[in-house]
């Protein structure tokens, strides 16, 4: 019915391509927090592994724990672990990313009262996304806590807000000039260093003399990099295909779909496809704004997108029930798309629902 399919061999080349980004010594950290952007979180991450990532990461605790759950014994960051879940995190061997005075204070009598020592954690500092982080004017207090047996600082990290913004942008360099200070600080206080890093997928592209020690990528892996011309270097890993439920003839100032979405102007014919907005095909793709291809030709998707279902007009176009419809491969990406439905790759990929198959190739 519907499928999402998922080239794995893409993940290689993609892989490669950011790799080439990077000096030898520069770790990759895979990002495969929501279900590893909508595919298959298991099979995306065992392949990363294969391919010889350093460390993965999650947003959340029991992303992490259903890795483990499912044998992989590569380190897992916890990029925004929450204080009722410190239990799962140490239970399941996740290093947190520790954000915030209360979650440091948390974990460190967590350690305590467990007796348990170098326990590997990371810090993360906001320098102007202002969503979670320690401010910079922290780091006196963050060296002060973490200058104790009970943790191992592995890294120190930020994250930019607009890391593919063409260059120079005033906004990327303020943030690094205050990450540039918070590892200047870090560094001249403790003996052994940690590893700091900084930069996501279009960081990776725009700011490779930032790469640091490390870089965290997701979205490359999947074959985006927020950038046409870096896009152009990588494959797309996902094809959303669907097939034609029911085609109807409809006479002109017919209503199609909820709330009378659509009055045709015309004599059309129009075809049902099983999947809507409860699959990640949200309303925005809806009343002409986005197109699905069958049989080599564009149709758009009429009226308002339902739950399990939505319209397309496919008048003009030679098709039957059954037919196979893209609605995005490597030739159109899920970036167009998403961009017609005026939303972005990582949302519509991290909102393919769990209804829709996922077919893996190897
Ligand atoms: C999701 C996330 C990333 C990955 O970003 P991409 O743009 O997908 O490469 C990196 N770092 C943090 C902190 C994130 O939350």
């Amino acid at each position: 019915m519907n499928t999402l399919h998922l080239f794995l061999s893409h993940v290689n080349h993609n892989f490669e391509i950011i790799r080439k980004q990077l000096r030898s010594s520069t770790e990759c950290i895979g990002v495969v927090k929501a279900n590893a952007y909508g595919s298959h979180a298991i099979h995306f991450a065992k392949r990363l592994v294969e391919l010889g990532i350093n460390k993965l990461a999650v947003a959340y605790a029991e992303e992490g724990i259903q890795l483990r759950e499912q044998g992989i014994k590569t380190p897992i960051m916890v990029f925004y672990p929450q204080r009722n879940s410190i239990a799962g995190v140490i239970g399941a061997n996740l290093e947190p990313c520790i954000y915030s005075r209360e979650l440091m204070n948390s974990f460190k009598l967590y350690l305590e009262a467990m007796a348990i020592k170098d326990y590997p954690i990371h810090i993360k500092y906001n320098t102007g996304l202002n969503r979670v982080g320690f401010p910079v004017i922290d780091v006196a207090w963050v060296l002060e806590k973490t200058d104790n047996p009970q943790f191992r600082l592995e890294s120190v990290y930020s994250h930019l807000a607009i890391s593919e913004e063409e260059r120079p942008s005033a906004k990327c360099m303020l943030q690094i000039e205050r990450f540039e200070e918070i590892k200047k600080i870090h560094i001249e206080s403790v003996q052994t260093a940690p590893k700091f890093h900084l930069l996501n997928s279009s960081g990776v592209f725009n700011y490779p003399e930032y790469q640091y020690d490390a870089v965290r990528c997701g979205i490359a892996f999947h074959g985006y990099a927020n950038k046409s011309e870096w896009d152009a270097l990588l494959k797309p890993v996902a094809v959303l295909k669907s097939k034609i439920s029911q085609i109807h003839q409809l006479k002109k100032g017919a209503f199609v779909g909820y709330d009378n979405g659509w009055i045709t102007p015309d004599a059309v014919t129009i075809a049902t496809l099983p999947l809507g907005h409860a699959d990640g095909i949200g309303r925005h793709f809806g009343h002409h704004q986005s197109t699905v291809n069958i049989n080599g030709q564009n149709a758009s998707i009429v009226g308002n997108v339902c739950m399990d279902m939505l319209m397309i007009d496919i008048t003009g176009i030679d098709c039957e029930t059954g037919d196979e419809v893209t609605f995005f491969d490597t030739s159109k990406s899920a970036e167009d798309f998403a961009r017609s439905g005026n939303t972005i790759s990582y949302e519509l990929l991290a909102g393919i629902g769990p209804r829709i198959k996922r077919l893996l190739h190897h």
